[in-house]
């Protein structure tokens, strides 16, 4: 490595971190390119003080220009609303640091642990109810995966490991191999849940190399999506979804309901369709979980159970995702509708 040139050691980056390091960061370079003015960029600036804008080139390729309501646009451009406070809305909504066991470790629900495998993502979704979460202290580095070993030794009523985080497919192979082998090595643990945006945001990195590292595992693997909106499964995210599907993985979805992005039957109705087409069950609809920051996305009860209405009389019932909300402390997720 020593004597190589800058070029040749760029050309030994995989594609798909090349394509991470070219994101968007930079709001005014995200609106120009989406054709879209501001007077007052400052509102926007101040709103990604804390949580700053990340946009990968393949998402915002999807965006339609100089169009300020797109549903995508939506989920990623930082939002003066984003600044108002309510004191119903915290910086951790979902009790994790009540549940957090040691660093980068979660246990809440019986027969499951989480893992905070990174705190890195490929884009910043504005309503993410971890966007307080402290990463810094709270992930598990290699450091810690031996006392995550044993926290499983002492619980072999758990047989299930979910990889989070952050997202656990920003990890390079490397990483990812060495988590995946050390969760191997524990024979209690039955399956291996990866739960991911980035066959969304960032397809290129459904790399060959991904889906050896994936199908040497002798686990089985469930891989949960994030998708909130049709226009997101493009046909490179079809491409890589299918792969995944072709080695035997478990491909799920979870959708967060979302005003002014997908609080309407015909895009839910069109979503579970397109997810079907690749090769992916709905699995969850997530009633907004109530972050610092995100008021502006939140819809009320009567709304969301109207709109669920519908789409349980549009869909067949293997293509209705659970109505769910998460509730800190609670044993499980809360239903919140029943189907018909
Ligand atoms: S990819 Fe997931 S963890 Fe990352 S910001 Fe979006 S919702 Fe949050």
């Amino acid at each position: 490595m020593a004597n190589m040139t800058n070029i040749e050691k760029t050309s030994l980056i995989p594609n798909w971190q090349q394509e991470l390091k070219s994101a968007f960061t930079n709001i005014n370079e995200l609106l120009s390119f989406l054709n879209l003015n501001v007077e007052d960029l400052s509102l926007y600036s101040n709103a990604a003080k804390k949580f700053p804008l990340l946009v990968t080139r393949s998402y915002a390729e999807r965006i339609v220009k100089s169009d300020w309501n797109d549903p995508l646009l939506r989920q990623v451009l930082p939002h003066p609303d984003e600044l108002a406070a309510h004191p119903n809305y915290l910086s951790d909504p979902v009790g994790d640091s009540s549940a957090s066991i040691s660093p980068g470790l979660i246990h809440k629900y019986y027969g499951r642990i989480l893992i905070i495998s990174t705190g890195a993502c490929a884009i910043h979704c504005r309503y993410c109810f971890r966007r307080e979460f402290p990463y810094s202290d709270n992930s598990a580095h290699r450091s810690q995966l031996d006392s995550i070993s044993q926290y499983l030794s002492n619980h072999t009523e758990v047989t299930e490991v979910i990889l989070s985080g952050g997202d656990p497919l920003t990890l390079s192979d490397s990483k990812l191999q060495h988590l995946l082998e050390q969760l191997v090595k524990q024979p209690q643990v039955e399956r291996i849940r990866i739960h991911t945006r980035i066959p969304i945001v960032l397809p290129s990195r459904i790399t060959q190399a991904l889906i050896k590292t994936l199908s040497s595992t002798p686990k089985k693997v469930i891989i949960v999506i994030h998708s909130n909106h049709p226009n997101e499964l493009n046909h490179e995210v079809s491409a890589a979804l299918l792969s995944l599907k072709s080695i035997g993985v478990i491909l799920l979805n979870q959708t967060v309901l979302l005003r002014g992005v997908n609080d309407n039957a015909d895009t839910l109705v069109k979503l579970s369709h397109r997810l079907f087409d690749c090769s992916t069950i709905p699995y969850y609809l997530h009633l907004l979980d109530k972050v610092t920051g995100a008021t502006h996305f939140d819809s009320t009860q009567a709304h969301s159970d109207n709109i669920y209405q519908q789409i349980q009389e549009r869909l067949p019932g293997y293509l209705v995702p659970k109505l769910v909300r998460e509730e800190a402390g609670k044993k499980h997720k809360t239903i919140m509708a029943k189907r018909l």
